[in-house]
């Protein structure tokens, strides 16, 4: 059932009646009618009449409404037959509140909100969103720490109308379907019981305001898309899943709210040259048979340039030599990690005759002095064979 009879007169009530007037009609009203104390067979019908009459003028907003528009300007929710269908009458609090005082309770346990009473507004001033930006940088970058500069792709409310999305000089007007609250409220009643359900209200998509003349820069939306220049100082140290929070550089904020925050993820690429294990640098330094054998100076690639580094005589292939300090320096805490520098020697292919004859003859001293030459003490003798 809907009713269009006017709401005034069905309190008895008038346009210019204040608000303790039209509660004190109702009360009087709903006592009379009330399902449980009157058997008319009409009273039910006349119960829920008044019901929505004063569901209606009691809220100063949907008065006003009601006022202007008359029921065109009253969502069609109000006069729904289910919503005041059955015995409980759960969903009205201000409403409850009467009937309990009028009928000793019983009407407790209100799911509330039917009429949009100001709980859930969408409308209500919302924080911007957090963004993430994926920063990479190199390993150098992540030893010696970088200042650098990132292009952050955002929401920035319109300079224009100043956020509303409505062409200056003009303002958003509430949703009259949903009345500000961003939710359409209804209940249903199955074999199993009462039920409530909640949507978004889709004349407003939620936001309760209706824009109805666009500012034409943004197009109605308060938020201009723009590319945030921001200077970003990375620390020495920085490794995979670092996390930087900047704050307030996120999407702008709805109605004046702050702006959410920028998440800077720092990934640092793979290098080359060295490998990272925690703030340790590994690096595979291939050396040859002889500079093995013999030992020899030579010149190692560094994050800080080029060290030089002593291979002591008879160093074996995959040992490995450390560079103190010469890692990455700790994020947390003072010092550095090392570099480990694994040498490699590199077994000689294709030799030419006068080297392959130097071989042989190094085989046969080798052989002659039984082999020893596999162990320490020997090196004269190899240095012989390479340096005749
Ligand atoms: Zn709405
Ligand atoms: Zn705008």
């Amino acid at each position: 059932m809907s009713t269009t009879r006017d709401y005034y007169e069905i309190l008895g009530v008038t346009k210019e009646s204040t608000e303790a007037e039209i509660k004190k009609a109702y009360r009087k009203l709903a006592m009379q009618y009330h399902p449980d104390k009157n058997k008319a067979p009409d009273a039910e019908e006349k119960f829920k009449e008044i019901s929505e009459a004063y569901a209606v003028l009691s809220d100063e907003e949907k008065r006003a409404q009601y006022d202007k528009f008359g029921h065109a300007g009253i969502d069609g929710r109000y006069s729904q037959e289910d919503i005041f269908r059955g015995a409980d009458f759960r969903g009205f609090e201000d409403l409850g509140d009467i009937l309990s005082s009028i009928f000793g309770g019983g009407f407790g346990g209100f799911s509330g909100d039917i009429f949009g009473g100001g709980r859930g507004r969408r409308n209500a001033p919302m924080r911007g969103s957090d963004l993430r930006y994926d920063l990479a940088i190199s390993l150098e970058e992540a030893a010696n720490g970088v200042e650098t500069t990132i292009n952050v792709p955002r929401a920035e409310n319109c300079e224009t109308c100043g956020g509303t999305g409505a062409k200056v000089g003009t303002n958003p007007i509430t949703c009259p379907a949903c009345h500000g609250s961003g939710q359409i409220t209804s209940a249903r009643n199955t074999p199993f019981g009462r039920f409530m359900s909640t949507t978004v209200c889709n004349k407003c998509n939620g936001n309760g305001q209706i824009i109805e003349d666009p500012c034409p820069a943004c197009k109605g939306t308060g938020k201009i898309k723009k590319v945030k220049k921001l200077s970003v100082k990375l620390p020495k140290g920085a490794d995979n899943g670092l996390r930087l929070k900047i704050r307030g550089e996120g999407e702008a904020g709805s109605s004046g709210a702050p702006s959410g925050d920028l998440y800077v993820m720092v990934h640092v690429q793979p290098h080359k040259t060295f490998e990272r294990i925690g703030d340790d640098i590994l690096y595979e330094l291939p050396i040859s048979f002889a500079q093995a054998a013999l030992g020899d100076e030579v010149p190692v690639p560094t994050l800080y340039g080029n060290v030089k580094m002593t291979i002591r005589p008879g160093t074996q292939t995959h040992s490995v030599l450390r560079l103190k300090g010469k890692g990455v320096p700790h994020l947390h805490g003072s010092g550095e990690g090392d570099q480990l520098v694994k040498v490699i020697v590199q077994i000689p292919k294709n030799l030419n005759s006068e080297q392959k004859e130097l071989l042989r003859k190094f085989d046969e001293i080798d052989k002659k002095s039984g082999g020893k030459s596999k162990h320490s003490g020997i090196f004269e003798k190899v240095k012989d064979a390479f340096n005749p």
